[in-house]
């Protein structure tokens, strides 16, 4: 248990990092939550109901690893989700701070079930490593926090929670926060890079490389083994893909400018009867 002093340096920590949360539009209202292990079965956790960006220290709240609030003189609730955290501490000791957020670039991909790819960016291939994503669990329930650990691995700290958010967690508030802020920029300059063209992933002995760069920083990387039969960015289709094929179905031109017999083609008694049937609807709608 940490002494009552560092305690509350902890607590002023959350605040900080739930400023900066806010502040970066990882979270909009109330949305998120943090953690912090402070013992074997003692966990700060932020409240619910209040924004990250206006945390004070006497809000954070203390629960058990069974989720119970201990302080009972705080008015402030404990956040449902510390029940995700509580999953993620007992199925990974080493880890001791966990944030859950909604950053916008990185839920788009949760929200179309993309996944994160990846060998493409070296800093995200570092610190990240492969970012698994979830199926969608309703927040609050115990399954939001199976889910998460279902496909936690020993060197996982960030997972995407399906039409939801992100979760990232590491052995100090300030790494998990730091993953968060590498994961949304990772997944922004993604989008940016889409829309100027078509993004090159690095290549496999580039990859195994990078990656065993990142062994010899001490950061161990499972996909170091499998790296060389292909297994980093094999989920890259999903986003990928649309820069090789043509959506045939928006267009029937062809190459040399003309239009394909096949093409729909709505002559103007159609066009007419089609606005007239608009504007009966509407006439009907005003009158109801
Ligand atoms: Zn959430």
């Amino acid at each position: 248990m940490q002494p009552m002093s560092n305690q509350f340096q902890i607590r002023q920590e959350m605040c900080e990092i739930g400023h900066r949360i806010w502040m970066r539009g990882f979270c909009a209202g109330n949305e998120g939550n943090h953690s912090v292990r402070i013992a074997d079965d003692r966990v700060l956790s932020t409240p619910t109901g209040v924004s990250k960006g206006f945390l004070t220290p006497d809000q954070i709240t203390v629960v058990d690893m069974d989720g119970n609030q201990i302080d009972k003189h705080n008015k402030m609730k404990r956040t449902s989700e510390v029940l995700l955290h509580l999953a993620i501490y007992k199925a990974r000791p080493d880890v001791r701070a966990v944030i859950h957020s909604h950053p916008a670039h990185a839920t788009a991909f949760a929200m179309t079930n993309v996944p994160i790819p990846e060998g493409i960016h070296p800093e995200a291939e570092v610190f990240l490593g492969k970012v698994p994503t979830t199926k969608y669990t309703t927040p609050g329930y115990k399954e939001v926090g199976e889910s998460v650990v279902a496909l936690i691995k020993s060197d996982t700290n960030t997972v995407m929670m399906g039409n939801h958010g992100s979760v990232c967690f590491d052995t100090s508030l300030i790494q998990a926060y730091y993953k968060l802020e590498i994961l949304d920029n990772y997944c922004r300059i993604l989008l940016l890079a889409r829309q100027l063209g078509k993004i090159n992933p690095l290549s496999q002995d580039e990859i195994i490389e990078l990656l065993k760069v990142k062994e010899n920083f001490g950061m161990k990387d499972t996909r170091l083994s499998c790296a060389p039969q292909g297994c980093v960015g094999k989920d890259n289709d999903a986003f990928l893909a649309p820069f090789d094929v043509r959506p045939k179905s928006a267009c029937s031109c062809r190459e040399d400018g003309g239009v394909e017999p096949h093409a729909a083609q709505i002559d103007e008694n159609q066009l007419e009867q089609m606005v007239q049937h608009v504007t009966d609807q509407i006439m009907a709608g005003m009158k109801a």
